[in-house]
């Protein structure tokens, strides 16, 4: 027991890293969760089997841990979100979950498609009117290019086979994809079903022909798909002509783009410029086989001291003169310093003001070989007197002039 004990803790801290574990008697799948399968095989109908890095990488952990321990896949299709959980003798860690990246590669399995399946052909010498088959010209104009690219890719997305899954949509049009389901527009318009088409109706927009094969009767309708066919390169001046075929009607169309322009360089002075001469600047064109070149004047400038030198200093009321020097010549350049303004120092009370008459005060510049003062007025003292002050002179105003009446008519 003890024994186990201990190698059973070893076993836990080596698992840390990947998961918690909690003892349990066997792994239970989550709630709301599904098995992720290793591949399509053998599943029902809504099943979810791995494909691609999520396959690769859960192929990869169970070398790596491996063959004691057992790593399962689930997936929660409601949380869109697939977790990984691994089980030890018995001991279940705790589910830890799956990046996003890896969800995308997550199918459910659905067994019409299986019944869907339709070869499509790779050796276009085989093919035959009804036949699906990827047309290599439309790819590319160098045929064993094409076929080198198209038939990688069809092994790579393919899986199984190089078949491809064919649905039709509601409005008739076939959607193609390779197996495993990734959808690869670009490769659509290259895997078609081979028809001999009589006339084409040609818009600007797109085509339609109707097949003349026996009694087949199908209609070809829709915008055009075009490739390149042939193309000009561009030059500094002449912009590239691109020449597009439509793959089924073979309608052309020239795409003139705009000329992309010079490319220039940080360019070179391949003449100085000096006090009173302009330089000249030289760019050149760094495209292949361009070497167009373009100048630039440099203007003249004199080359001041950034700090030049007090030649004036400036005075309280008048202002100074900076003067700077050219380091290439004698010329001068010269800029006011502003006037320092009066440094002023205390007032001075040289008459103190009364009730009755206004005082005076004075201050005087404390700048050496500055003799500026300046006087100002200080206000009549204000006495302050109370209303009931004022209510009672009034009276004893009043009384003072009725008796002065009164002895008046006394006389
Ligand atoms: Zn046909
Ligand atoms: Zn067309
Ligand atoms: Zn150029
Ligand atoms: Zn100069
Ligand atoms: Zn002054």
């Amino acid at each position: 027991m003890k024994t186990f004990k201990k190698s059973l803790a070893i076993v836990l801290a080596a698992l840390m890293a990947l998961s918690v574990f909690a003892m349990a008697a066997s792994a239970a799948v989550p709630e709301g969760y599904f098995p992720i399968h290793d591949s399509d095989e053998g599943l029902e109908e809504g099943e979810f089997y791995a494909t691609g890095m999520l396959l690769e990488y859960l192929q990869r952990m169970r070398t790596q841990l491996g063959e004691d321990y057992i790593l399962d896949a689930y997936y929660n299709p409601e949380l869109d979100q697939a977790i990984y959980q691994i089980t030890y003798k018995g001991y279940v860690g705790e589910p830890a979950v799956f990046p996003d990246m890896y969800v995308a590669y997550i199918k459910t399995y659905v067994k019409d498609i299986d019944e869907d399946l339709i070869a499509v052909k790779t050796d276009e010498d085989t093919v035959e009117h009804g036949d699906w088959f990827i047309d290599y010209a439309a790819y590319s104009a160098n045929i064993e290019f094409a076929k080198s690219m198209l038939n990688r890719y069809t092994y790579q997305i393919g899986a199984i086979s190089k078949k491809l899954v064919l649905t039709a949509k509601e409005d008739g049009s076939v959607t193609k994809y390779f197996v495993g389901d990734s959808m690869y527009d670009t490769y659509m318009n290259i895997i078609r079903v081979k028809h001999e088409f009589g006339e084409w109706t040609i818009t600007d927009e797109g085509h339609s022909a109707t097949c003349t094969f026996e009694d087949c009767g199908y209609v070809e309708e829709g915008a055009h798909v075009e490739k390149a066919i042939d193309y000009t390169v561009a030059t500094c001046t002449v912009g590239a002509v691109y020449t597009y075929q439509c793959i089924y009607c073979g309608k052309e169309r020239i795409d003139q783009r705009p000329a992309p322009g010079h490319w220039w360089d940080d360019g070179a002075v391949t003449t100085p410029a000096t006090c009173t001469e302009d330089g000249v600047m030289t760019f050149t064109c760094k495209a292949t086989g361009c070497g167009e070149t373009k100048t630039e004047p440099i203007p003249a400038a004199h080359a001041w001291e950034t700090e030049g030198a007090v030649t004036t200093p400036p005075t309280c009321t008048e202002a100074g003169v900076r003067t700077f020097g050219c380091a290439n010549c004698d010329e001068t350049k010269t800029e006011p310093v502003a006037a320092l303004g009066h440094d002023w120092g205390e007032w001075k009370v040289t008459k103190e003001a009364t009730e009755t008459e206004k005082g005076e005060k004075t201050r005087t510049c404390q700048r050496e070989g500055c003799d500026a003062t300046e006087t100002e007025e200080i206000p009549e003292v204000v006495v302050k007197v109370n209303f009931f002050q004022k209510i009672i002179n009034f009276f004893k105003d009043l009384f003072a002039k009725i008796k002065a009446f009164f002895q008046n008519i006394g006389k």
